[in-house]
């Protein structure tokens, strides 16, 4: 282990990937080494893209690695979207097509197994986030599908949000129901060479208008038209203003405390979880009780509380 982290803080990418991979698979890990990564990290402007599948999310991403690139950024992709060409499923059109990235060395792209991950896959994307921060990265890019669902909390993550959206009917008021509205801090129009972009815009402009600034940010709309980067200078600005932004008031480093800070709870959590779920003991008393609630002799509350007696010996 103490071999594979001081490989990793020489700069080998390989043993980044291996160390991802470990922390992923939650092996049990020599903390003393890897208390030297933690160190390192805090740098990295972690930037969510979530939006519905389709909408241009890794075409944005690609245009947005290399502007990035240009202004020498070292970058890592984190795609949590099965749907992404980034992911294990990218056809081989998708690759063609975005050759330019997948091809560059320089450029780390890393997909997040979702399946059976629930719950867990806002720890681990974090973790990997950290050990890609820690290994120099200045931007890492999270591509996530927004579709309202609170399986990913792509809030935790990232510093700055990006939510993506298409001219077609529907999508902002399908983006006001899921909550993307809330979490926004960059709405972006993509597909803006289709009919409808400036309707979606204004649509957005007046509900954003409406609502309170995040942490003293207001949220803003532009369009964008990735295929043929239209727009994508603008936006490259705007996020770039949103770091400067954060940091100027402080929040960038009270984001990586509150980021540590959950990371920390998310374990204790799922370590709480397997006490109790894999525990025989527990599992006889819940079906005890569960009987106690339904004779009337004892609450769900009441028959918690004594199971975390049972459990911890106190209350
Ligand atoms: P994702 O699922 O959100 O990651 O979307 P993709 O980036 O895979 O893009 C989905 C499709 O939309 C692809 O065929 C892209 O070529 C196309 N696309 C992406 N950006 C634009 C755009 O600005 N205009 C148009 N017309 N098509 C786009």
């Amino acid at each position: 282990m103490k071999g594979l982290i001081s490989r990793f803080l020489k700069g080998d990418i390989r043993a980044c990937s291996r160390l991802i991979s470990l922390v992923e698979n939650n092996a049990s890990l020599d903390d003393d080494a890897l208390k030297d990564v933690y160190k390192k990290m805090g740098r990295a402007h972690r930037i969510g893209i979530t939006g519905p599948a389709g909408v241009g999310k890794s075409t944005l991403i690609e245009k947005l690695t290399l502007r990035f690139k240009r202004d020498n950024r070292r970058i890592g992709i984190v795609a949590v979207d099965p749907t992404s060409p980034f992911t294990h499923g990218a056809l081989l059109g998708d690759r063609i097509r975005m050759q330019k990235i997948f091809l560059d060395p320089d450029v780390y792209i890393r997909s997040m197994a979702t399946r059976g991950a629930l719950g867990g896959l806002s720890l681990k994307t974090t973790e990997v986030c950290n050990i890609l921060d820690a290994f120099g990265k200045d931007v890492i890019l999270i591509e996530t599908v927004g579709v309202g669902q609170a399986e990913f909390d792509i809030t935790q993550a990232a510093d700055t949000i990006l939510v993506v959206l298409v001219p077609e009917s529907g999508d902002a008021i399908q983006a006001l129901k899921a909550g993307l509205m809330e979490i926004g801090d960059i709405f972006v129009i993509n597909k803006a060479d289709r009919e409808g972009a400036d309707r979606i815009l204004e649509e957005i402009k007046g509900v954003l208008d409406f609502s309170l600034p995040k942490d003293g940010w207001r949220p803003m709309v532009l369009k964008t038209s990735a295929i043929s980067e239209e727009g994508v200078e603008e936006l490259y600005k705007r996020v770039n203003e949103h770091k400067r932004f954060l940091e100027q008031e402080g929040r960038f480093e009270e984001k990586k405390k509150e980021r540590i800070k959950n990371t920390i709870l998310d374990y204790m959590k799922s370590a709480l979880y397997e006490k109790i779920e894999g525990n025989q003991e527990t599992a006889k008393l819940l079906n005890r009780f569960t009987q106690e609630v339904l004779s009337g002799n004892i609450t769900p509350l009441k028959a918690s509380q004594e199971l975390i007696k049972e459990v911890y010996g106190r209350d």
